[in-house]
């Protein structure tokens, strides 16, 4: 019988212990935010956390692309003392304290994930979903009261929850959740009881074939979308035996990385976006860039050897052995139907011993034709040479549309060389802009935020990734451009960039 604790559901893991350990997580995460509330759910998680921050127990909270979690260790009674103390939070944040939390958030990494994992995310899906991992938005001083408290009473609910567990559960627990949202005027927006928020569902941008990127952060990544919830897991063990790979040349064997790691984000459709990642050292970019197109390109063509399988297999095992398998696979299909995923077929020990070299190869021979490779710019090569094509971080291609025309001020055209070749197009339709990568598309339906620049330019974010800037100094009549952006785009998508970046720059 499934167990629920003021409607959150309760997964209670059996041990003989006299101490508390207990996960709360929430399936929303920094994907669910939109361009001018990025941070909006690290923010959130400050201002909840610094109203328990004074109990004596081990606390921890993490927001990642796709969910939010609280953990805490300790006395039962501590334990729900955080619990009850989380939830009342979420249920009323402490908003007043945004401020200064600003400052905290601000001197924090705010990384989601790793950036090379971040920008693999932004080529593949654009400003949206994952793709917001690689975005500022509006930094943690341009987040507002009304936005944090909008996101807390949309996802946090109970019906959005899931409570892990181990030990005693503390007694009289109680979990204040935000109640869904009701309102008598506005019938129609109003979720019907019982229903969770949906997620955003975003395509793919497509290639014709492998790709690459290249950009300034040193190191060397691959991003490959796998089948996901098969009975012998082969996604995880394929992706296990090439980050082995790349750590045993690219930092065993050579000493050039000191970071190897992945990352991972599930779809709606039933497959995983993995991101294996390198960092490189100052001088090491192409040998990083190497080890990881080699590990990727030969792996699929010939597949593990049999002692990197086995070790994989080892691996795997270990983990099974030493987590609560029922349980985990319990939070496996709770986890799907939160994310409204189609349900995998359960674990079964006996295939994944089953598995053989051939097998990961071809799975990974059939994510190659959609992977988006990564190196640092001068290294790009390294994958060009093995056969991914060169590809910019947003989609390019077509022609200017015919519209009302903007170009670079004259001074610029003489003395700028990618200035001759710039131009700006507005039609009623989309903006558009040809810069020395191609020309760049955003339908005005598709601007999915719009960023008042520190000097006065107004940058335009499309869905599709593309960041078109338009001002007065950029373009001659710019400021006409500008007027009209104010026209077409709604105030909701308006943002002001962050004091802190400003300043970074
Ligand atoms: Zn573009």
């Amino acid at each position: 019988m499934p167990q629920y604790l003021d409607g959150v559901r309760l997964l209670h893991h059996q041990e003989p212990q006299s101490t508390t350990d207990a996960t709360l997580t929430f399936a929303v995460g920094a994907r669910d935010e939109t361009l001018p509330t990025v941070g909006v759910a690290h923010a959130l998680e400050h201002l909840v956390m610094n109203t328990i921050r004074r109990l004596p127990i081990r606390i921890d909270a993490t927001v990642s692309t796709t969910t939010t979690t609280f953990e805490a260790s300790g006395t039962p009674e501590r334990v729900g003392e955080f619990l009850t103390g989380i939830c009342a939070a979420l249920s009323a944040p402490p908003v007043e304290r945004l401020e200064v939390e600003a400052g905290v958030l601000a001197a924090e990494d705010g990384w989601v994930t790793h950036p090379m994992a971040a920008l693999l995310y932004y080529v593949r899906y654009g400003a949206r979903g994952a793709g917001l991992d690689w975005l500022d938005g509006p930094g943690p001083d341009g987040i507002t009261a009304e936005q944090v408290n909008a996101f807390a009473q949309k996802w946090f609910t109970a019906d959005n929850a899931v409570l892990q567990v181990t030990g005693p559960v503390p007694a009289d627990l109680k979990l204040p959740l935000p109640a869904r949202a009701e309102s008598a005027s506005a019938e129609a927006a109003r979720p019907q009881a019982g229903t969770r928020p949906r997620h955003g569902h975003y395509p793919a941008r497509q290639f014709p074939g492998p790709s690459v990127v290249g950009y300034g952060i040193p190191g060397a990544a691959v991003l490959l979308s796998l089948p996901d919830g098969d009975p012998a897991r082969i996604a995880s063990l394929a992706t296990d035996v090439l980050q082995q790979r790349i750590e045993e040349s690219a930092r065993h064997g050579g000493g050039h990385s000191y970071v190897v790691d992945c990352d991972s984000v599930h779809q709606p459709d039933g497959t995983t976006d993995w991101v294996l990642y390198a960092e490189a050292r100052e001088g090491t970019e192409e040998a990083v860039a190497l080890a990881v197109v080699e590990a990727l390109t030969d792996l699929a063509a010939n597949g593990p050897s049999e002692d990197e399988l086995r070790l994989a297999l080892d691996r795997f095992e270990e983990q099974t052995a030493t987590s609560d398998a029922d349980l985990a696979a319990e939070f496996a299909v709770l986890r799907r139907e939160l994310f409204d995923e189609p349900v995998g077929e359960p674990l079964d020990p006996e295939r994944v011993r089953a598995v053989r070299p051939e097998d990961l190869a071809a799975v990974l021979r059939a994510a190659l034709p959609t992977a988006i490779g990564y190196a640092e710019e001068d290294a790009v090569e390294q994958w060009t040479k093995h056969g991914f094509t060169e590809v910019s971080l947003c989609p390019v291609g077509g022609e200017l549309p015919a519209g009302e025309e903007f170009r670079p001020p004259r001074v610029a055209r003489l003395f700028v060389r990618e200035a001759r070749e710039q131009k700006l197009v507005l039609t009623p339709d989309e903006l558009a802009v040809r810069d020395e990568d191609g020309v760049h598309h955003v339908p005005w339906d598709e601007v999915v935020g719009v960023m008042r620049a520190g000097d006065g330019t107004s940058v335009v974010f499309g869905a599709n990734g593309c960041v078109l800037p338009v001002s007065g100094d950029l373009y001659r009549g710019g400021k006409k451009a500008v007027a009209e952006l104010e026209r077409r785009v709604d105030r909701s998508l308006w943002f002001k960039e962050s004091r802190f970046k400003a300043e970074e720059d």
